[in-house]
Protein backbone atom coordinates (compact mmCIF):
# COMPACT_ATOMS: atom_id res chain seq x y z
CA UNK A 1 0.00 0.00 0.00
CA UNK A 2 1.39 3.34 -0.97
CA UNK A 3 -1.16 5.42 1.21
CA UNK A 4 -2.97 4.85 4.74
CA UNK A 5 -6.32 3.02 3.96
CA UNK A 6 -9.53 5.69 4.26
CA UNK A 7 -12.88 4.72 4.56
CA UNK A 8 -14.70 1.87 2.78
CA UNK A 9 -18.26 3.20 2.48
CA UNK A 10 -20.04 0.50 0.75
CA UNK A 11 -20.94 -3.20 1.03
CA UNK A 12 -23.76 -4.95 1.71
CA UNK A 13 -25.22 -8.07 3.65
CA UNK A 14 -27.19 -10.92 2.57
CA UNK A 15 -30.37 -9.46 3.53
CA UNK A 16 -30.07 -8.17 -0.02
CA UNK A 17 -30.42 -11.49 -1.47
CA UNK A 18 -27.22 -10.69 -3.70
CA UNK A 19 -23.92 -10.33 -0.91
CA UNK A 20 -22.66 -12.83 1.39
CA UNK A 21 -20.91 -12.53 5.00
CA UNK A 22 -21.85 -11.31 7.99
CA UNK A 23 -21.29 -7.49 8.87
CA UNK A 24 -18.51 -9.25 11.63
CA UNK A 25 -17.28 -11.15 9.03
CA UNK A 26 -16.80 -7.28 6.99
CA UNK A 27 -15.34 -6.00 9.62
CA UNK A 28 -12.76 -8.05 10.38
CA UNK A 29 -11.33 -8.42 6.26
CA UNK A 30 -11.28 -4.68 7.28
CA UNK A 31 -9.25 -4.76 10.28
CA UNK A 32 -7.35 -7.27 8.01
CA UNK A 33 -6.67 -5.30 5.41
CA UNK A 34 -5.27 -2.27 7.97
CA UNK A 35 -8.59 -0.61 7.62
CA UNK A 36 -9.73 2.08 10.59
CA UNK A 37 -13.11 2.87 9.62
CA UNK A 38 -15.39 1.16 7.28
CA UNK A 39 -19.55 1.68 7.04
CA UNK A 40 -21.90 -0.50 5.69
CA UNK A 41 -24.83 0.64 2.73
CA UNK A 42 -27.35 -2.11 2.39
CA UNK A 43 -29.73 -2.09 -0.60
CA UNK A 44 -32.54 0.23 1.19
CA UNK A 45 -35.87 -1.29 0.93
CA UNK A 46 -38.98 0.17 -1.14
CA UNK A 47 -42.33 0.30 0.79
CA UNK A 48 -43.74 -0.02 -2.63
CA UNK A 49 -42.67 -3.54 -3.81
CA UNK A 50 -40.00 -2.91 -6.45
CA UNK A 51 -37.03 -5.10 -7.15
CA UNK A 52 -37.07 -7.08 -4.61
CA UNK A 53 -35.21 -9.65 -4.98
CA UNK A 54 -32.46 -7.06 -5.24
CA UNK A 55 -33.14 -5.06 -1.81
CA UNK A 56 -33.58 -5.49 1.92
CA UNK A 57 -37.17 -6.62 2.47
CA UNK A 58 -38.85 -3.34 5.18
CA UNK A 59 -38.86 -6.00 7.87
CA UNK A 60 -35.27 -6.57 7.50
CA UNK A 61 -34.50 -2.96 8.42
CA UNK A 62 -34.58 -2.82 11.74
CA UNK A 63 -32.48 -6.29 11.61
CA UNK A 64 -29.63 -4.96 10.01
CA UNK A 65 -29.84 -1.23 11.62
CA UNK A 66 -29.26 -3.61 14.91
CA UNK A 67 -26.51 -5.92 13.73
CA UNK A 68 -24.32 -2.77 12.42
CA UNK A 69 -24.84 -0.92 15.66
CA UNK A 70 -23.52 -4.18 17.70
CA UNK A 71 -20.45 -5.00 15.63
CA UNK A 72 -19.55 -1.15 16.10
CA UNK A 73 -20.06 -1.10 19.92
CA UNK A 74 -18.07 -4.27 20.15
CA UNK A 75 -15.38 -3.26 18.10
CA UNK A 76 -15.42 0.22 19.30
CA UNK A 77 -11.54 1.49 19.81
CA UNK A 78 -10.51 -1.18 17.02
CA UNK A 79 -12.24 -0.48 13.72
CA UNK A 80 -14.93 2.33 13.49
CA UNK A 81 -18.36 1.00 12.02
CA UNK A 82 -20.52 3.40 10.16
CA UNK A 83 -24.39 2.80 9.87
CA UNK A 84 -24.80 3.53 6.46
CA UNK A 85 -27.96 2.71 3.49
CA UNK A 86 -27.63 2.52 -0.31
CA UNK A 87 -30.62 3.91 -1.71
CA UNK A 88 -32.21 3.76 -5.28
CA UNK A 89 -33.61 6.99 -6.78
CA UNK A 90 -36.60 6.38 -8.94
CA UNK A 91 -38.50 9.51 -9.98
CA UNK A 92 -41.90 9.17 -8.22
CA UNK A 93 -40.70 6.92 -4.92
CA UNK A 94 -38.65 10.43 -3.38
CA UNK A 95 -41.38 10.60 -0.67
CA UNK A 96 -41.08 6.34 0.84
CA UNK A 97 -37.02 6.81 0.62
CA UNK A 98 -37.07 9.93 2.48
CA UNK A 99 -39.51 8.32 5.15
CA UNK A 100 -37.01 5.45 5.08
CA UNK A 101 -33.95 7.99 5.54
CA UNK A 102 -35.55 10.26 8.32
CA UNK A 103 -36.89 6.97 10.00
CA UNK A 104 -33.01 6.20 11.65
CA UNK A 105 -30.18 8.33 12.66
CA UNK A 106 -28.12 6.99 9.40
CA UNK A 107 -24.52 8.14 9.27
CA UNK A 108 -24.74 8.49 5.65
CA UNK A 109 -26.90 7.68 3.03
CA UNK A 110 -26.15 6.95 -0.65
CA UNK A 111 -27.82 7.57 -3.43
CA UNK A 112 -27.57 4.95 -6.22
CA UNK A 113 -29.12 4.94 -10.24
CA UNK A 114 -29.74 1.37 -11.12
CA UNK A 115 -32.45 2.22 -13.50
CA UNK A 116 -33.84 4.28 -16.23
CA UNK A 117 -37.41 3.94 -16.70
CA UNK A 118 -37.97 0.44 -16.49
CA UNK A 119 -34.55 -0.73 -17.24
CA UNK A 120 -31.80 -1.68 -14.74
CA UNK A 121 -29.16 -0.95 -16.64
CA UNK A 122 -26.51 -2.70 -14.70
CA UNK A 123 -27.77 -6.23 -14.68
CA UNK A 124 -26.30 -8.62 -17.10
CA UNK A 125 -29.45 -10.39 -17.79
CA UNK A 126 -30.98 -7.15 -19.33
CA UNK A 127 -27.87 -6.48 -21.33
CA UNK A 128 -29.51 -7.07 -25.28
CA UNK A 129 -31.58 -4.13 -24.23
CA UNK A 130 -28.60 -2.13 -25.04
CA UNK A 131 -28.87 -3.81 -28.57
CA UNK A 132 -32.06 -1.65 -29.15
CA UNK A 133 -31.06 1.59 -27.90
CA UNK A 134 -29.00 4.87 -28.63
CA UNK A 135 -25.92 4.67 -26.10
CA UNK A 136 -25.50 8.36 -26.45
CA UNK A 137 -29.35 8.81 -25.15
CA UNK A 138 -28.93 6.51 -22.46
CA UNK A 139 -25.83 8.39 -21.28
CA UNK A 140 -27.60 11.37 -21.31
CA UNK A 141 -30.40 9.83 -19.63
CA UNK A 142 -28.48 8.48 -17.05
CA UNK A 143 -26.85 12.23 -15.60
CA UNK A 144 -30.54 13.62 -15.98
CA UNK A 145 -31.58 11.21 -13.27
CA UNK A 146 -28.39 11.30 -11.28
CA UNK A 147 -28.57 15.16 -11.23
CA UNK A 148 -32.49 14.72 -10.47
CA UNK A 149 -31.25 12.33 -7.16
CA UNK A 150 -28.53 14.90 -6.25
CA UNK A 151 -31.36 17.72 -6.40
CA UNK A 152 -33.86 16.16 -3.87
CA UNK A 153 -30.98 16.69 -1.00
CA UNK A 154 -31.77 13.08 0.06
CA UNK A 155 -28.46 11.69 -0.02
CA UNK A 156 -25.16 12.56 1.33
CA UNK A 157 -22.58 10.50 -1.46
CA UNK A 158 -24.08 9.55 -5.14
CA UNK A 159 -22.57 6.31 -5.51
CA UNK A 160 -20.58 4.99 -8.65
CA UNK A 161 -21.00 7.62 -10.38
CA UNK A 162 -20.77 6.98 -14.13
CA UNK A 163 -22.39 3.12 -13.40
CA UNK A 164 -24.09 3.64 -17.07
CA UNK A 165 -20.44 2.17 -18.40
CA UNK A 166 -20.55 -0.81 -16.72
CA UNK A 167 -20.73 -3.39 -19.70
CA UNK A 168 -18.26 -0.95 -22.07
CA UNK A 169 -21.20 1.01 -23.96
CA UNK A 170 -19.84 4.58 -24.11
CA UNK A 171 -21.11 7.38 -26.47
CA UNK A 172 -18.98 8.39 -29.55
CA UNK A 173 -15.77 10.39 -28.12
CA UNK A 174 -16.39 13.75 -28.06
CA UNK A 175 -20.22 13.87 -27.38
CA UNK A 176 -21.26 17.02 -26.65
CA UNK A 177 -24.58 16.21 -25.51
CA UNK A 178 -23.08 13.48 -23.12
CA UNK A 179 -21.09 16.00 -22.50
CA UNK A 180 -23.03 18.08 -21.21
CA UNK A 181 -25.25 16.02 -19.56
CA UNK A 182 -22.65 14.92 -17.48
CA UNK A 183 -21.24 18.82 -16.53
CA UNK A 184 -24.47 19.46 -15.88
CA UNK A 185 -25.07 16.33 -13.32
CA UNK A 186 -22.13 17.74 -11.83
CA UNK A 187 -23.17 21.26 -11.08
CA UNK A 188 -26.18 19.80 -9.62
CA UNK A 189 -24.20 17.32 -7.14
CA UNK A 190 -21.77 20.67 -6.28
CA UNK A 191 -25.43 22.66 -5.55
CA UNK A 192 -26.41 20.02 -3.31
CA UNK A 193 -23.80 19.88 -1.81
CA UNK A 194 -23.35 15.64 -2.16
CA UNK A 195 -20.03 14.02 -2.56
CA UNK A 196 -19.25 11.56 -5.46
CA UNK A 197 -18.27 8.05 -5.04
CA UNK A 198 -14.64 6.83 -6.58
CA UNK A 199 -15.89 2.91 -6.27
CA UNK A 200 -13.07 0.02 -7.57
CA UNK A 201 -16.08 -2.05 -7.87
CA UNK A 202 -15.75 -1.31 -11.83
CA UNK A 203 -12.79 -2.86 -11.87
CA UNK A 204 -14.18 -6.13 -11.29
CA UNK A 205 -16.67 -5.42 -13.92
CA UNK A 206 -16.94 -5.78 -18.13
CA UNK A 207 -15.42 -2.28 -18.45
CA UNK A 208 -12.58 -2.76 -15.98
CA UNK A 209 -12.30 0.60 -14.72
CA UNK A 210 -12.37 2.68 -11.35
CA UNK A 211 -15.95 4.84 -11.58
CA UNK A 212 -16.02 7.60 -12.09
CA UNK A 213 -13.84 8.35 -15.21
CA UNK A 214 -10.74 10.46 -14.46
CA UNK A 215 -12.17 13.36 -16.63
CA UNK A 216 -15.20 13.85 -14.35
CA UNK A 217 -12.73 13.31 -11.39
CA UNK A 218 -10.76 16.07 -12.73
CA UNK A 219 -14.37 17.82 -13.89
CA UNK A 220 -15.64 17.17 -10.27
CA UNK A 221 -11.92 18.51 -8.58
CA UNK A 222 -12.08 21.61 -10.37
CA UNK A 223 -15.76 22.29 -8.96
CA UNK A 224 -14.63 21.80 -5.21
CA UNK A 225 -16.62 18.24 -5.32
CA UNK A 226 -14.91 15.90 -2.64
CA UNK A 227 -14.92 12.28 -3.01
CA UNK A 228 -15.42 9.52 -0.36
CA UNK A 229 -13.78 5.65 -1.34
CA UNK A 230 -16.32 2.75 -1.58
CA UNK A 231 -15.29 -0.61 -3.01
CA UNK A 232 -19.30 -2.09 -3.22
CA UNK A 233 -18.12 -5.40 -1.45
CA UNK A 234 -21.09 -8.07 -1.92
CA UNK A 235 -18.58 -10.21 -0.01
CA UNK A 236 -16.09 -9.86 2.76
CA UNK A 237 -12.83 -10.64 0.45
CA UNK A 238 -13.93 -7.49 -1.20
CA UNK A 239 -13.42 -4.89 1.83
CA UNK A 240 -10.79 -2.45 0.21
CA UNK A 241 -10.70 -3.32 -2.73
CA UNK A 242 -7.86 -1.57 -5.21
CA UNK A 243 -7.93 1.31 -2.78
CA UNK A 244 -4.72 2.37 -3.76
CA UNK A 245 -5.37 2.25 -7.32
CA UNK A 246 -8.38 4.71 -6.47
CA UNK A 247 -6.32 6.92 -4.22
CA UNK A 248 -3.67 7.19 -6.83
CA UNK A 249 -6.36 8.09 -9.58
CA UNK A 250 -8.04 10.81 -6.54
CA UNK A 251 -3.75 12.17 -6.16
CA UNK A 252 -3.16 12.75 -9.74
CA UNK A 253 -6.42 14.64 -10.56
CA UNK A 254 -5.31 16.78 -7.40
CA UNK A 255 -7.59 15.66 -4.81
CA UNK A 256 -6.08 15.24 -1.50
CA UNK A 257 -8.55 14.39 1.09
CA UNK A 258 -11.43 12.19 1.33
CA UNK A 259 -15.39 12.40 3.25
CA UNK A 260 -15.76 10.93 6.10
CA UNK A 261 -19.46 11.00 7.82
CA UNK A 262 -20.92 10.60 11.12
CA UNK A 263 -24.41 11.16 11.54
CA UNK A 264 -24.78 12.51 8.40
CA UNK A 265 -22.18 15.41 8.82
CA UNK A 266 -19.31 15.09 6.49
CA UNK A 267 -15.64 15.41 7.69
CA UNK A 268 -12.44 15.42 5.62
CA UNK A 269 -9.50 13.18 5.67
CA UNK A 270 -5.74 13.74 4.22
CA UNK A 271 -4.88 11.41 2.04
CA UNK A 272 -1.53 10.22 3.89
CA UNK A 273 0.91 8.67 1.83
CA UNK A 274 2.62 5.48 3.92
CA UNK A 275 5.67 7.09 5.44
ZN1 LIG B 1 -25.76 -4.92 -4.75
FE1 LIG C 1 -25.26 0.30 -6.60
FE1 LIG D 1 -23.78 -1.39 -3.53
ZN1 LIG E 1 -23.86 -0.49 -5.39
Amino acid sequence: MRYQPVPDYHMHTPRCHHAKGNVREYAEAAIQAGLTEIGMSDHSPMPTAFDDDWRMDMQALTDYQREVESVRDDLSGILTVRVGLEADFRPGSEPDVAAIIASYNWDYVIGSLHYIEGWDFDNPDRIQHWDGCNIEDAWCAYFDLLAQSAATGMFDIIGHPDLIKKFGHRPPEGSRRAASAMESMLQAVRKAGCALEISSAGLRKPVKEIYPHPRMIQHAAELGIPFAFGSDAHSPETVGYAMDDCLVLLESCGIDEVCTFEQRSRRMLPIQKVS
